[in-house]
């Protein structure tokens, strides 16, 4: 099998009826940027920048996270980086910072909240982001935007940095594009709007579909509860790639979903065309990419979801065409 999905590394992510699939790595250290040229992913598409954050002993300074991005471009060459602003609180801690006592963390003062009411800690990310590349493009993403709102007053940050640099005469990167991860479900009611205001969009998949279904992602008692490729869970992700498509708006999904061949098969059917997964999924989702038709399985979800009641799930359906084919 690895051999096989080696044979595949050069190999471009194509689907039967000809639609190319961009299938991108998700990232967190510097280590794991050294799968990039192995599994022959076209960049990263996530870049988890807290997990750094969470192995240091202090808050890394201005000028370590400088060279720390310094070090993720230098990695990645010309490969395209999404770097994602630090998605701290949750159940992601940063052991030198006080612990809060909050009931319900995971829908606490966590990532983007804490990177708004606390800018210093997001300008200082932001301005090293942007010093780390300059003279190269440099790609951004916000989690947890719950409004419109939110990613807007984020930009602004990120505009009144990329003023300064201006004003002191650092060379600014030479495109910068800024994203919202889809996470919060309340955005799935302002998409046309978040689609306008942003850049690109990334759906977290695994936040999304602990607060759609309000399951625990980290708690096994429930993880049975609910399937992402239920009725529910496919009308939210084609409510997304749907508007995104229509508003021009390029959509990766980033969450474990995208790395698991038969949910990338089915992400692939409702519209999406960029997924973003650990360096071991590009082998089995490129494979399937690559036997698969495209057409052929948005017409087995869209007649599934025609019929489907009580919440069904789609997995015996799609699992029965992925056999077959
Ligand atoms: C997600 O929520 O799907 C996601 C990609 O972010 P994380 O897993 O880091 O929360
Ligand atoms: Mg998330």
């Amino acid at each position: 099998r690895q051999e096989q999905y080696r044979a595949l590394r050069d190999v471009p992510a194509v689907t039967k009826d000809g639609v190319r699939i961009g299938l991108h790595l998700n990232a967190g250290l510097l280590v794991d940027l050294g799968h990039l040229p192995e599994t022959g992913a076209e960049g990263i598409g996530l870049f988890r920048t807290e997990l750094q954050f969470m192995v240091a002993e202090r808050m890394p300074s201005a000028a370590e996270q400088q060279s720390l991005y310094e070090a993720v471009f230098a990695a990645t060459g010309d490969k395209p980086v999404t770097i994602r602003t630090l998605d701290i609180g949750g159940d992601k801690i940063l052991p030198y910072m006080p612990k809060l006592e909050e009931e319900n963390p995971a829908l606490g003062w966590r990532a983007i909240r804490i990177g708004l009411d606390r800018p210093a800690l997001l300008r200082v990310q932001l301005r090293a982001l942007l010093k780390a590349a300059s003279g190269r493009p440099l790609k951004i993403m916000f989690p947890m935007v719950a409004t419109v709102d939110e990613f807007v007053r984020a930009k602004a940050i990120v505009d009144r940095e990329k003023a300064h640099l201006r004003r002191h005469g650092h060379p600014l990167p030479s495109d910068c594009r800024l994203g919202a991860m889809i996470e919060v479900p309340s955005l799935l009611f302002q998409i046309d709007e978040i689609a306008e205001a942003a850049d690109f969009l990334s759906v977290g998949s695994n936040d999304l579909m602990q607060f759609l279904f309000a399951v625990d992602r980290e708690n096994r008692r429930v993880a049975d509860r609910f399937d992402p490729l239920s009725a529910p869970a496919i009308r939210a992700f084609r409510v997304i790639a749907e508007h995104a498509s229509a508003a021009g708006c390029p959509v990766t999904v980033c969450g474990e979903i995208g790395g698991r061949p038969l949910e990338a098969m089915a992400l692939i059917g409702m519209g999406f065309r960029d997924l973003s997964m650990s360096p071991a999924a590009i082998g089995p989702v490129k494979a399937m990419v690559l036997s698969v038709d495209a057409a052929a399985v948005k017409a087995v979800i869209d007649a599934e979801m025609a019929r489907a009641s009580g919440g069904a799930s789609l997995r015996p359906a799609l699992l029965a065409f992925a056999k077959a084919h």
